[in-house]
């Protein structure tokens, strides 16, 4: 007989999996049930059509459904070089709008992705890429995240020599330092990073662009630029007492663990804000001993941000499960401090106002006062873009929106000549699979650039919008609906 329901992914233990780094809170599908799932697919390619970087799900779904997990990573690889690292964290839209929603549940393509790309410790044989001889053209990409490894990849396959700057000490950029080791480890980062590596990049590390090497000399050493530098400076609340010492960032926080810092937080934290960077924060409490964790948001829950959407939905649950506390609708306004620690916090309850039919806006009730016992405060509220590495006299001819994102056109260039962006700085969607589609974009936009679209291995280039029919916000909207 048929069965039509999607095959259940097995989950760690929330009581165990919390107390360490090491365990992934998702489990991975055996060769049976990949095989299973995988065999509901109809190949319909909708979901193609969601996924901004246009990656061929049906065929890679179907490969996998016939017993050939190799072929599923070749043809990932077709615009995206890190399979094991998206088949965890995507935000995978593509599953929401995915046809078979309705009959059983959609396609578990993330899992899918995970579990094919883990059955290879090494891509080299497997895609068997010739090395490419260089073509004359050297290209500088900034920024070491996963839109600088995209586009360092497959510049590098087409015989292109690519620098790869990165501040750091590492290279994933959020991947390493904004994604916890429980839910991305540190072999899986390995592997991928490794690989791309692995084409001839000459990776830079520690090198800060504008401080230890100008933006200017960048330029005039190489053909093209493609920056990729994320948004690294943190947007603080400025709420009376946040200059205690135990007040922090998220971008910090999560940056200073992935290091490998056991950060004291005490037994109470609060995490202000409510969107992924929130939750990965207070999870990463818990497993630094928290007890009491509290996700603090100004907002409904369903105005979080993410939602409505299965990742935030799941992510949220997993974050239920390990105990952690969501608190909505507040104002916090002050953070009481005892020397230069900050004690409490308080705040006021919110009431949602919508006007002329606009977004409904949280408004403080201001008559009582609410407080709340604290030993660590992190406040998750956004990044900004900083493009000021670039110097003054760069700076007044990059192009900018009203946001800071500096304005690229259809191949990715921005207005200045040979420098091309992407990733979080530049898009609105801030995830890790724009990101990605980005640099696919601005690879063939630099190769355009550099002249040498003869030289190039046209089968090896990323596709770019692929049966290109519905967006990211239909799949959005398709979730929307169905929850309802
Ligand atoms: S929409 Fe669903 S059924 Fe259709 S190809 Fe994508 S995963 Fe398969």
């Amino acid at each position: 007989m048929l069965n039509f329901e999607r095959v259940k992914i097995a989950h760690e233990d929330p009581q165990k999996r919390v107390k360490s780094f090491q365990l992934e809170p998702v489990k991975e599908y055996s060769d049976s049930e990949a095989v299973a799932e995988s065999s509901r697919c109809i190949g319909c390619n909708i979901c193609t059509q969601a996924c901004p970087a246009s990656l061929d799900i049906g065929g890679y779904i179907n490969s996998t459904a016939v017993g050939d997990p190799a072929q599923t990573v070749r043809i990932v690889f077709e615009n995206l070089p890190f399979p094991a690292i998206i088949g965890r964290v995507c935000t995978h839209l593509c599953e929401d709008i995915c046809v078979m929603y309705d009959t059983g549940g959609p396609i578990a393509i993330r899992h899918i992705k995970r579990y094919a790309a883990d059955k290879f410790s090494d891509y080299g044989q497997l895609l068997n890429l010739p090395r490419k001889k260089f073509i004359g053209k050297k290209v500088a990409v900034i920024g070491g995240g996963p839109s600088g490894l995209t586009a360092a990849f497959y510049l590098s396959i087409q015989g292109i020599k690519v620098t790869l700057y990165e501040k750091l000490p590492a290279l994933g950029g959020f991947m390493k330092t904004g994604i916890p080791r429980y839910r991305l480890p540190q072999e899986v980062l390995d592997k991928e990073i490794g690989f791309i590596i692995s084409q001839g990049v000459d990776v830079r590390l520690n090198t800060e662009i504008g401080k230890d090497v100008s933006f200017d000399d960048i330029m005039k050493s190489h053909d093209a630029v493609y920056i990729s530098v994320g948004n690294q400076k943190p947007h603080m609340t400025g709420t009376p007492g946040s200059d205690a010492e135990n007040v922090i960032h998220a971008t910090e926080f999560l940056r200073r663990v992935s290091f490998g810092e056991i950060i004291d937080v005490g037994k109470s934290v609060v995490v202000i804000g409510g969107g992924f960077t929130a939750n990965d924060s207070s999870r990463t409490s818990m497993r630094l001993g928290a007890k009491n964790v509290y996700i603090m948001y100004r907002r409904r829950e369903i105005d979080r941000p993410g939602y409505p959407s299965m990742n935030a939905d799941e992510e949220m649950e997993e974050s239920i499960e390990e105990m952690v506390n969501y608190v909505w609708e507040v104002t916090p306004f002050e953070y009481v401090k005892e020397g230069n620690r900050a004690v409490k916090l308080r705040y006021w309850q919110n009431e949602m106002v919508t006007e002329k039919g606009g977004r409904a806006k949280p408004v403080p009730i201001k008559d009582k006062v609410h407080e709340i016992d604290v030993d660590y405060i992190i406040e998750a509220t956004g990044q900004e873009t900083d493009y000021s590495f670039m110097g003054d006299e760069y700076l007044r001819n990059l192009r900018l929106t009203p946001q800071g994102q500096p304005i690229t056109n259809e191949a990715g260039m921005t207005s200045l000549k040979g420098v091309f962006s992407g990733g979080d700085s530049t898009n609105a969607s801030r995830d890790l699979i724009s990101a990605v589609r980005d640099a696919d974009k601005a690879v063939n936009g630099i190769l355009s650039y550099l002249n040498v679209m003869d030289q190039v291995n046209e089968d090896r280039l990323p596709i770019l919008d692929r049966w290109k029919k519905f967006s990211p916000t239909s799949a959005k909207m398709a979730y929307a609906e169905r929850s309802r």
